[in-house]
């Protein structure tokens, strides 16, 4: 039997961290077992539907690199993959269970059910609709009130989790839910059930939240005559101090920030992969992994997914990203960064951005802070100029500045760093580093933070480096 998993999403806002970390897992897995991966739109709650949903969805897979054999864009053989456009199948098979006795129609108004539960709220005990069920159920239903499920047989339900191992939940956990609502929408529970069997779903990933639930599927299941899919629980997502639930702040935010933010999907991929799962039994924590798609795939196992809940570690996440960006060629680098390709000195520079950005949003922060002066020529302040001239001399700095110049002048247009270092160093040791090299960079930078200058030197070329060593020269 082949692997088929699915992602099955409701269209209710933007795609945070955790559902894509779902996605994630489920999409290896079919990779892993050369299986089928469904995207699947669970868009049966209209009052909860926020328009533009479905294309951020799509926008954040794509992004990611998390591809779909069949879904609402791609079709296949079971379309539509849009729950709204399935609402007849819901229908037929709801009457079908309607027929075997496992359904009937809801006799009581939404008031007369609210107060049962408030009366059950008010004893502290859990309210359950089956209770209340009437002694002779009506087997024609109009579709105007909802249609209920009977359940079959109330019992203890035990069940296997791939990760979570022997579940187990008693009879409180069973209940007469409502299949189809009388907006004509199937609910949750029914839909995705009725889905899963039509789309030979084998394994089912989703969040715990929906543990608690499952007697109901599996009860379902059994009204159905169907065998249940694979379950495989994943872990929840902890804010970064590993204990209260993913907020905003720590990462629950929209998947898409991270690419505006210039993040690879290649880091972000990797790094959610290991949110909850690790290719090795033991590993320290901290021990990163930098893995490919490929690698990934091939190493991924759910029988590996953690139970307890896993730390969002946003240094870990920038640490990846460093890493990846640092594999990209330069070209790469400057297409994917955005960066302008027709500006030799962001060549030069890319190796300063790869050593310490670790996001693209970095890399173009420092050309626009600490790396400005590549492109700019900045303005001198004679006082800083002269700041590290030793007492009791008052043209120190002139000096220097004036021999550097006629040892740059002897070097290629286009100078390695080593080839400046090689030049430069030898008088700065001889007079003096801190008086020498201060106003070499000081004079190149403008800025008291840049990089040393031996790099200056070399992304800005001889005859740039000249004219600013003569400019900062006109002020002494
Ligand atoms: N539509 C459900 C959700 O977005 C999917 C749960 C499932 O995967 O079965 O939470």
């Amino acid at each position: 039997m082949s692997v088929v998993t699915r992602f099955a999403p409701s269209p209710t806002g933007f795609m945070h961290v955790g559902g894509v970390r779902t996605a994630l897992f489920a999409w290896l897995y079919a990779r892993k077992h050369g299986g089928t991966f469904i995207l699947r739109i669970e868009d049966t709650d209209k009052a909860r539907e926020v328009a533009g949903s479905i294309d951020h969805i799509i926008e954040s897979l794509h992004w990611l690199g998390i591809e779909w054999n069949e879904g609402p864009d791609v079709g296949g053989p079971h379309a539509p993959y849009l729950q709204s456009d399935r609402l007849e199948t819901y229908k037929k098979y709801a009457l079908e269970l309607l027929e075997k006795g496992y359904a009937y129609p809801d006799p009581f108004t939404e008031a007369e059910v609210e107060v049962w539960r408030k009366q059950a709220e008010a004893e502290k005990r859990p309210f359950l609709y089956r209770e209340h069920r009437p002694a002779s159920l009506s087997t024609t239903w109009d579709g105007t009130v909802p249609l209920r499920f009977k359940v079959p047989e109330v019992k203890r339900y035990e069940w296997q989790d791939m990760t979570r191992g022997t579940l187990t939940a008693g009879e409180e956990a069973l209940d007469d839910f409502i299949l189809i609502k009388s907006d004509g929408y199937p609910t949750y529970n029914f839909a995705h059930v009725i889905d899963d069997l039509l789309m030979n779903v084998t394994h089912i990933v989703r969040g715990q939240e929906f543990i608690s639930s499952t007697p109901k599927f599996l009860s379902l299941y059994d009204a159905l005559g169907i065998t249940p899919p694979a379950f495989a629980t994943v872990p929840p997502i902890l804010g970064e101090e590993g204990t209260k639930k993913l907020g905003k702040r720590d990462g629950a935010k929209d998947i898409l920030e991270y690419r505006e933010e210039g993040y690879l999907p290649e880091a972000m991929m990797n790094f959610l992969a290991l949110l909850g799962w690790h290719p090795t039994e033991t590993h320290a924590e901290g021990a990163e992994e930098v893995l490919s798609k490929d690698a990934l795939i091939e190493a991924f196992d759910l029988a590996r997914v953690q139970k307890g809940g896993a730390r969002f570690d946003e240094e870990k996440l920038l640490y990846l990203n460093r890493e990846w960006l640092r594999t990209l060629s330069d070209d790469d680098y400057i297409a994917r960064g955005g960066l302008d390709a027709s500006d030799p000195k962001i060549r030069k520079a890319i190796h300063l951005l790869k050593d310490r950005a670790a996001t693209f949003g970095e890399a173009r922060a420092m050309l626009a802070g600490e790396l400005r002066c590549l492109f700019e020529a900045p303005s001198v302040d004679r006082a800083l100029l002269v700041q590290k001239e030793p007492a009791d001399t008052d043209s120190f700095t002139k000096t220097a500045l004036t021999d550097l110049s006629a040892i740059i002048e002897k070097l290629p247009e286009e100078p390695a760093i080593e080839a400046v270092k090689g030049a430069v160093m030898p008088y700065a040791d001889e007079k003096g580093r801190g008086p020498v090299l201060w106003p070499l960079r000081y004079a190149l930078s403008g800025a008291e933070r840049s990089p040393d200058p031996f790099t200056l030197v070399s992304i800005l070329g001889k005859g740039e480096s000249l004219t600013r060593i003569e400019k900062a020269l006109a002020i002494l």
